[in-house]
């Protein structure tokens, strides 16, 4: 079945490309999809930018919009068994992480669906009776989605909600190792009326199907969540068009834990925090910075139990996390692992592939803690994102602070302590974009996400998350109209 969605309807790629899927637990075949080239791309952004120029979705009442949402958040929902394993197939994540997934998509589907309705501008008090002042918010136009592979659906979610809400059309190029939700999500919006061209969808690489968005004059924004690297290629090549750009790009995030925090919470969420997914979340808990004190108690505790967690694939009820996505990136992690130890890092736990049959034709890598890591080498700067976690270790706040921000990223961080005061104010020097007290990786569609310095611009959910889609226009009106007789002529 062809699996571009293109002006309302699905199409086949023009010069007939297609890609297999394949899953990264165990190689199994999960799906044959078309693989746009760039011509597909720019038939795709004509089809919005048509859409939009007609001016019926734009000119949607924002209620009627939300509502709109709200029936695609019931869709979603009701095929949730679907939806799951498609993510899961793809990703190779456990089925059970991606029914959590899966909820949190349509509670943001919702969200953005009550926020469309509430959204208004303002009246501006000019001081002046004669005269009448107001903001307004308008859709920018055409955006173009793209999003990488992590956490397929719920990163379309993040873009494809506050789009629609704030009356855009949209291009969305999901990442091409897990197309296969973003497909199901095509039906889910035509059935719950999107009409013709608002919502289209491209297949295929970055540097072939991907280009064309940031390139083209046609499209308005371009919102891109995935790497560094490509992040700073998508600002340049908008940049030519001066289109506004959104980027939710990688983190190398810090976990502060303090001698007095409750040590066996701290030792949990260390874990979460690693090795959530394979440690394939740009919210990782990749940097553990524990205070000196209680290095040895809290170290020792964190490697015995990260070489217990069981791997498996995604429908391995024993399993407690999975695999990487692909051998290129294992490779990746590996590599990154073998650099860490050059430097000096002792590996703990892990630093190698799981030994076993069942693991052979996945991409499997085990739980690996690296300490030792000195400040400024690889290790501590670059992210790896898989499951590394590294140890460093800190005096007091104001160490702990210097070390927590020595990165060019500042996309999340945790502060474990018992200490209320030194927890909000080591939060408020932290300079990340999302700080959690006591806690680890939990997000709210309802509070901003994203990242300081190199790990974005712009901010995805919450109100900005809307805001990100819209443009701010100001209306001022004249209410008694008589020449001003600025020039005597
Ligand atoms: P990636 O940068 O390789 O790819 C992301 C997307 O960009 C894919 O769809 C890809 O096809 C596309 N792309 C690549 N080159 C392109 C180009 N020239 N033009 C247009 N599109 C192009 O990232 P990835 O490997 O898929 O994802 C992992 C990265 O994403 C990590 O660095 C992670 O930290 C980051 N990430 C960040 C967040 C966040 O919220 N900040 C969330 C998830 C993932």
């Amino acid at each position: 079945m062809a699996s571009l969605f293109i002006d309302g309807g699905w199409v086949a790629a023009q010069a007939r490309g297609v890609r297999e899927i394949h899953c990264p637990a165990d190689g199994t075949l999960v799906a044959t999809v078309d693989e746009a080239t760039a011509a597909d791309t720019v038939h795709a952004i004509g089809a919005a930018r048509k859409a939009f120029d007609a001016g019926d979705w734009p000119g949607t009442a924002t209620a009627e919009r939300g509502d709109l949402l709200l029936r695609v958040a019931d869709g979603i929902a009701a095929r949730t068994d679907v939806f799951a394993r498609a993510e899961s197939l793809d990703t190779g994540k456990r089925l059970v992480e991606s029914e959590y997934d899966i909820a949190d998509i349509v509670s943001c589907f919702r969200y953005f669906g009550k926020l469309a309705g509430q959204d208004a501008g303002r009246i501006v008090d000019t001081g002046n009776a004669d005269t009448f002042s107001r903001i307004v918010h308008e859709p920018l136009g055409v955006c173009a989605l793209i999003t990488p592979w992590n956490y397929p659906l719920l990163q379309v979610s993040w873009k494809v909600a506050p789009a629609l809400a704030a009356g855009n059309t949209f291009v969305l190029k999901p990442s091409e190792l897990t197309p296969s939700t973003a497909i199901l999500l095509m039906d889910v919006l035509a059935e719950a009326g999107l009409p013709a061209g608002v919502g289209n969808l491209v297949l295929g690489a970055g540097a072939t199907a991907g280009a064309p968005l940031a390139e083209h004059p046609d499209v308005d924004m371009v919102s891109f969540t995935g790497g560094l690297a490509t992040g700073r290629v998508i600002a340049a090549n908008a940049a030519a068009t001066v289109k506004k750009v959104a980027l939710e790009l990688g983190g190398k995030n810090p976990n502060v834990v303090f001698a007095d925090a409750d040590l066996e919470t701290a030792i949990d969420y260390a874990l979460t925090g690693a090795f959530l997914h394979s440690g394939q979340v740009c919210s990782a808990g990749a940097r553990l910075i524990v205070q000196e004190t209680v290095h040895a108690q809290v170290v020792d505790e964190v490697v015995a139990r990260a070489g217990r967690i069981r791997l498996g694939g995604p429908f391995d009820e024993n399993a407690e996390t999975g695999t990487l996505i692909s051998a290129v990136h294992r490779e990746k992690v590996e590599k990154y692992v073998a650099t860490a130890i050059a430097e000096g890092a002792i590996v703990r736990t892990g630093g190698k592939r799981p030994d076993g049959t069942e693991f052979a034709n996945g991409f499997f890598y085990l739980p690996t803690v690296l300490d030792g890591v000195r400040q400024g080498t690889n290790a501590v700067v670059e992210e790896a994102f898989g499951p590394v976690l590294t140890v460093e270790t800190f005096t007091d706040e104001d160490d702990a602070v210097r070390i927590a921000n020595d990165t060019i990223y500042g996309l999340a961080g945790a502060v474990f302590t018992q200490d209320a005061g030194k927890a909000q104010r080591v939060a408020g020097r932290l300079r990340h974009g999302t700080v959690w007290i006591n806690d680890f990786h939990p997000y709210l569609p309802q509070a901003e996400w994203g990242g300081f310095k190199q790990s974005g611009v712009g901010r995805e959910l919450g109100p900005h998350g809307l805001a990100e889609y819209q443009e701010v226009k100001h209306i001022y009106q004249n209410l008694r109209p008589a020449p001003q007789r600025w020039f005597s002529g």
